[in-house]
């Protein structure tokens, strides 16, 4: 216990040079909020048994505080290298954008800009109209409109069309996305009524007309975004629904979930509905997201028929919805980019990562291998092996991509110590575990990764 008399006072330690250095660096308040943070710990661990012989001597604390600062003064948000294989991960921050935008997006953010003023006229302008004739020239709608991200767009387009009203769905989409998303708790919020139909694996399109009443507002499909279901199944397609909406005079909605603009199909050997699709066979409306199979910035996009969409336009929950400037120029600048399928494929990152070739992966594969063998000479085993990378953000859930992973051993590190030393890099290297094997999917590792990959590999020998 006598050893809490040997913690110095904080004004004897803003009195030292070793102190008042830190002080002619970082604010005063934040100094004394760490000398604190530091003599408290001091304090716990004498009250614990736990004190070491120089824990109170000024320069221990002031390498504490120090560090402390550090640490305050780096920004919380910051890159991560995504070694996970999987390209549209939501933690990680779904799509990174394309470089060739990057330009405009510093000039936008920096500088005032005609967000809300149309140069023509002198007039005021509309934010979203520097998208919107994009957005329908690319997918075909008669019109369009962009707010904060899918969620705010479903909820937007439910609270105009459908508020008091009856939205028909089949149980099989009343899905969950994650972040606690859930379809039934949008509907509540839109003030619609939701009207299941159908079952979990089944739903009919005598489903669908037996359910409607004049009370319905809308009929509403879900895309299975995020999971599959197989065996004794039946959905009704877009195309059927849209005939019924018809002959009900009732529009029909879709949530495209991942938003594809591009038809990925052929490529990756699977099928994914694009947005074009789901308008052609007849869809009134849909909403999707704008960071998932589009390849932009976190965004929702609403777009279809000029009669459901321009009320939207006058929603007052609009202005709680909408998008900033940045997110706007970055939107625009991917939309251009796909004026070009070719470019789209090549210059927006995750249409790159999803459709690169196994054979490309593997030579960038031992690439990275002979590069890390070069910086990390000692006791590392690093080997590429055969494996599978996800598409993530809820999209094609049961595609599998094949690709290499370099799996990364080493004599002392068991694999969850190698994990949490690449996690606290000063740029974090963020892989997997696999059977007890640490691994690192070449997919998402994009070149300008290859430094900060180095050096954090480098911490393990
Ligand atoms: C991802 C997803 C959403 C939510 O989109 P956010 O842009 O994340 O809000 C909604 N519906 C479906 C079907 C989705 O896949």
């Amino acid at each position: 216990m006598s050893h809490l008399k040997e913690i110095p006072k904080v004004d004897r330690l803003l009195a030292d040079p070793l102190f008042q250095s830190l002080i002619s660096n970082h604010p005063r308040p934040a100094v004394v909020k760490a000398i604190r943070t530091v003599l408290d710990q001091i304090r716990t661990e004498i009250l614990s048994g736990s004190f070491g012989k120089n824990t109170c001597e000024p320069a221990v604390i002031a390498a504490t505080v120090a560090s402390i600062l550090d640490s305050e003064a780096s920004c919380s948000l910051r890159r991560v290298v995504n070694a996970t294989g999987i390209v549209i991960h939501t933690n990680l921050g779904r799509s990174p954008l394309p470089q060739g935008i990057i330009q405009q997006l510093t000039d936008i953010a920096s500088h005032y800009s005609c967000l809300e003023y149309d140069t023509v006229t002198g007039e005021r302008g509309e934010r979203s109209s520097h998208v919107e004739a994009l957005i329908c020239e690319l997918t075909g709608a008669e019109s369009a409109l962009v707010v904060n991200n899918n969620a705010a767009a479903l909820l937007l387009a439910l609270s105009s069309i459908a508020k008091g009203r009856e939205v028909i769905v089949s149980r099989g989409e009343l899905v969950e996305i994650g972040g606690s998303f859930r379809i039934p708790d949008i509907m509540t919020e839109s003030g619609s009524t939701l009207r299941e139909i159908g079952t979990t694996n089944r739903t009919h399109l005598k489903d669908y007309r037996n359910a409607i009443t004049q009370d319905t507002a809308l009929l509403l499909k879900v895309s299975c975004s995020n999971f599959a279901m197989t065996g004794f199944t039946s959905e009704v397609e877009v195309g059927e629904l849209a005939t019924l909406g018809k002959q009900a005079g009732l529009p029909v909605l879709v949530d495209a979930g991942s938003g594809a603009f591009m038809d990925l199909g052929q490529i990756l050997g699977c099928s994914a509905t694009t947005v074009q699709n789901y308008l052609q066979s007849g869809a009134d409306l849909i909403v999707c997201s704008g960071d998932k199979l589009l390849g932009g910035p976190q965004i929702g996009i609403v777009a279809g028929s000029s009669r459901l969409v321009e009320p939207m336009k006058k929603h007052p929950l609009l202005r709680a919805l909408r998008v900033d400037k940045m997110t706007l120029t970055a939107l625009e600048g991917v939309l251009r980019i796909y004026r070009d399928k070719r470019r789209a494929l090549t210059e927006i990152p995750t249409l790159r990562m999803l459709t690169m070739s196994e054979d490309l992966i593997a030579a960038r594969g031992k690439k990275i291998i002979r590069l890390l063998k070069r910086s990390s000479p000692e006791g590392l085993d690093l080997t590429l092996l055969k494996g599978n990378s996800m598409v993530g953000g809820g999209a094609l859930p049961q595609l599998q991509l094949p690709t290499r992973l370099i799996a990364l051993k080493s004599t002392q590190l068991s694999a969850n110590e190698i994990e949490a030393l690449l996690r606290s890099a000063p740029t974090p290297v963020i892989g997997r575990i696999a059977k007890g094997v640490f691994l690192l999917d070449i997919r998402t590792i994009s070149d300008d990764d290859l430094p900060l990959l180095a050096s954090a590999v480098s911490r393990v020998c």
